[in-house]
C-alpha cells in the first residue's frame, strides 16, 4: 500500500534530505582524476554520521550492501560498489547515490558527476537525464498519474535517441527506503496510480548513451550497460504537495535544469 505523508513527516523527510545534498555537493567538490570511489564513500560516512543520521545504504539487500554510497562509473547503471581499487580518470562521469536515514525517515538521491574534461556527447547525455527529472517532475501534481511523469521522462530521453533502464525504478519512501509505488522511467501518459498529496516519491531515470539493456556482475549488486557506452543517474526524493512538487534533496543554490 501506498503510506500518504502528513506535513510533519515530510518536514522530517526533508531534514534526511538537507543531508542528502550536502553529501552530494561535498562528493561533488571532491571528484577529480586520481580519487578513489572508497574516498568518496568514506566522505559520506564521515559527513552522515557527523549529522546524526545513518546510511540508508549500508547492509541493504543481499547480499548485504557494504558502503554508503553507489558509486557508478561510465558504464555502470547503478549500484556500483566503492572500493580503494577504483580510481578515477579523467574523461569519466561518475554517479553518485545516496540515503540518509534520520529520525525515522528515508530521502534518497543520485547526481552524475564528470571527472575533469569530458566528451561533449556524454555531457549531453547527463544533461539529459538531468532534464528527464525535471521534465517529469513538473507532471507531479495531485491528480496527475505515475505515467504521466514516466511518459515525460521517456520522451524526453528517446526524443534524442538515449536507451531508458527499464529494469530499474524509482519508488515511494519514507519510513522505509523502498515502499510503493515503483515509479518506472517509461510508460503511457494518463496511465498508473492516481498521484495526492502527501505522496513522497523518488525518481531516478537511468539513462543509457546505447542500448537500454543491461546486465548485472557477479558482485550481485553493479549493473552495467550490455554495450559497454556510458549511462548517467540523476534522482531527487520529493513530495506531492496541492502546491506543486516539493523536492527534499536539492541543495542551496542548485540549479535545476
Ligand atoms: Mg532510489
Amino acid at each position: 500500500m501506498v503510506h500518504i505523508k502528513s506535513a510533519h513527516e515530510i518536514e522530517k523527510m526533508a531534514a534526511a534530505g538537507r543531508i542528502v545534498a550536502a553529501v552530494l555537493l561535498s562528493i561533488s567538490k571532491q571528484v577529480r582524476p586520481g580519487i578513489s570511489t572508497a574516498d568518496l564513500d568514506a566522505t559520506a560516512r564521515d559527513l552522515i554520521g557527523q549529522s546524526g543520521g545513518t546510511p540508508s545504504f549500508l547492509g541493504y539487500g543481499q547480499p548485504p550492501f557494504p558502503a554508503a554510497i553507489c558509486a557508478s562509473i561510465d558504464a555502470e547503471v547503478v549500484h556500483g560498489i566503492p572500493s580503494p581499487n577504483r580510481i578515477l580518470q579523467e574523461g569519466s562521469i561518475i554517479s553518485i547515490d545516496v540515503g540518509v536515514y534520520l529520525d525515522g525517515y528515508h530521502a534518497d538521491a543520485a547526481r552524475t558527476f564528470a571527472v575533469g574534461q569530458i566528451p561533449p556527447a556524454v555531457a549531453k547525455l547527463v544533461q539529459t537525464a538531468q532534464t528527464c527529472f525535471w521534465q517529469g517532475l513538473a507532471m507531479a501534481w495531485p491528480g496527475n498519474r505515475l505515467g504521466d511523469l514516466s511518459a515525460a521522462v521517456q520522451a524526453h530521453a528517446e526524443r534524442q535517441g538515449y536507451g531508458v533502464v527499464r529494469e530499474l525504478t524509482g519508488h515511494g519512501i519514507g519510513r522505509h527506503l523502498h515502499e510503493e509505488p515503483d515509479l518506472p522511467n517509461f510508460g503511457r501518459a494518463g496511465h498508473g496510480l492516481r498521484l495526492e498529496t502527501g505522496m513522497v516519491l523518488a525518481m531516478e531515470p537511468m539513462i543509457n548513451l546505447g542500448t537500454r539493456r543491461v546486465l548485472m556482475q557477479d558482485d550481485g549488486w553493479t549493473i552495467v550497460t550490455a554495450d559497454n557506452k556510458p549511462s548517467a543517474h540523476y534522482e531527487n526524493t520529493f513530495a506531492v504537495t496541492d502546491d506543486g512538487p516539493k523536492v527534499l534533496t536539492t541543495w542551496p543554490g542548485e540549479q535545476p535544469a
